[in-house]
């Protein structure tokens, strides 16, 4: 008798049986709202027809071919087809399968091409579960804590969380790059930096959005430095921010992305964009793999391109977002007395609420016990953040106005009970 590893718990009991836009159906057919779209993968929701049909024509004629044995088709179409959608100086393409590797090749990169061994990521961070990327991942002990040693050269700045400093937004971006400045001083000279890691929005770190300023100093110093700027895309890409890359509400200019989830609409696939002069450092026969850049999952890619820009999910996503941003606020104020809730916030289809106590201590046990009464109505949410003190709303971009009101009014209901 085998069974799943105990270490492996699901957010809800749900057993699904199958999935339709923002919707899954469990094995006894009720259905469910997926506001957690498989953890931002689900972008055009789930098995959106365009996607399928690509899938299964794929299946029939290749399903693998190896890359770095021939090429095929749909991984040149998908190379060709980003360059509609990435920043038009990120030329140079390297796919492989899940979040974390995207990461490590950008920072097998990084290291190649300064030839410094140090990078520093910024505090609340997640990148991934290898022990490279999880000796990156700052948003919480629990996914770095009992298998060390970790990787060296990782160095941790400060990201200028505001409302868990309780500062304004301006004095904790002014503390973030000061305190940047002083790790430059006192523990990874600049010169054995190879790069800056970090997320637009922290993702797993409690949904907190950077801002321009921040990213400019960033940019400022890397240029000063020769420090290559890595902004980690991969829940924030593919439109889920309401522009297709959340680094574009910056206006800063990354020197690699890495992307996966929204990329496929569930395949597993990912990779990282840098300039073409930048990657052809990467030192031959340095990244690679057996699975990258599978060919149902680049066939699903470009079908997954296609239906982003034409019907137009992007543009979905800011809109719908700023309704759900608007309206998960409004429910947490709804009572005249305390709120549970601290803080809402987000960008585009990245809405978070944080659960506070009424000393305004992290409250992880409201922020299940939601979670579990909302999906007890009828809609599946995450937590986030340090504490998991923060539950997260991160519908497929597909959703529609209709299906935000109805996870509102549940949320509410939720919210009122509890
Ligand atoms: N970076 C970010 C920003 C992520 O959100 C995640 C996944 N949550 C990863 C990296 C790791 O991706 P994967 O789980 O596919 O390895």
């Amino acid at each position: 008798m085998t069974a799943l590893s105990p270490h492996l718990k699901q957010a809800s009991p749900v057993v699904v049986d199958h999935g339709l836009g923002s919707e899954l159906y469990d094995v006894d057919g009720r259905r469910y709202l997926d506001f957690t779209a498989g953890i931002g993968v689900v972008s055009t929701g789930h098995c959106h027809p365009r996607v399928v049909a690509a899938a299964q024509e794929q299946v029939g004629s290749l399903i693998h071919g190896q890359y770095t044995t021939v090429m095929h088709r749909p991984l040149l179409e998908l190379t060709e087809r980003l360059a509609s959608v990435l920043p038009p100086h990120l030329n140079s393409l390297f796919f492989a399968n899940s979040g974390s590797e995207a990461v490590e090749a950008a920072l097998r990169l990084a290291r190649q091409a300064t030839g410094r061994p140090n990078v520093v990521v910024f505090h609340g961070g997640f990148h991934g579960r290898t022990v490279a990327t999880a000796t990156m991942t700052t948003s919480g002990t629990r996914f770095s804590a009992g298998f060390s040693p970790l990787m060296s050269g990782v160095h941790v700045a400060p990201f200028p969380t505001a409302y868990r400093y309780g500062w304004s937004q301006e004095e904790a971006t002014a503390f973030a790059l000061r305190e940047l400045d002083y790790l430059f001083a006192t523990v990874t000279a600049p010169g054995e930096t190879a790069a800056f890691i970090v997320e637009p929005v922290l993702g797993e770190g409690g949904y907190v959005p950077g801002n321009t300023e921040f990213f400019a100093g960033l940019r400022e110093r890397a240029d000063r430095h020769g420090i290559l700027l890595v902004m980690d895309e991969i829940q924030t890409g593919f439109g889920r921010t309401g522009r297709y890359f959340g680094h574009q509400h910056f206006d800063v200019e990354p020197d690699v992305i890495t992307m996966a989830k929204g990329i496929a609409s569930g395949f597993p696939l990912s990779g990282i964009a840098a300039r073409e002069e930048l990657m052809a450092q990467a030192w031959p026969g340095s990244q690679g793999g057996t699975y990258g850049a599978n060919a149902v999952s680049c066939a699903a890619a470009v079908a997954t391109l296609q239906v982003i820009a034409e019907e137009g999910l992007v543009d979905n996503a800011a809109e719908r977002g700023a309704q759900l941003l608007q309206g998960a606020r409004a429910a947490a104020t709804a009572d005249a007395g305390h709120s549970p809730i601290g803080d809402v916030r987000g960008l585009g289809l990245m809405v978070g609420s944080e659960f506070t106590t009424a000393d305004g201590a992290p409250d992880p046990d409201r922020a299940k016990a939601a979670l579990t009464a909302a999906a007890e109505k009828g809609l599946l949410l995450l937590t986030c953040g340090a504490h998991m003190n923060v539950v997260r709303m991160i519908p497929p971009l597909v959703v529609s106005a209709t299906e935000v009101d109805e996870a509102l009014a549940i949320w509410s209901e939720v919210l009122a009970e509890l």
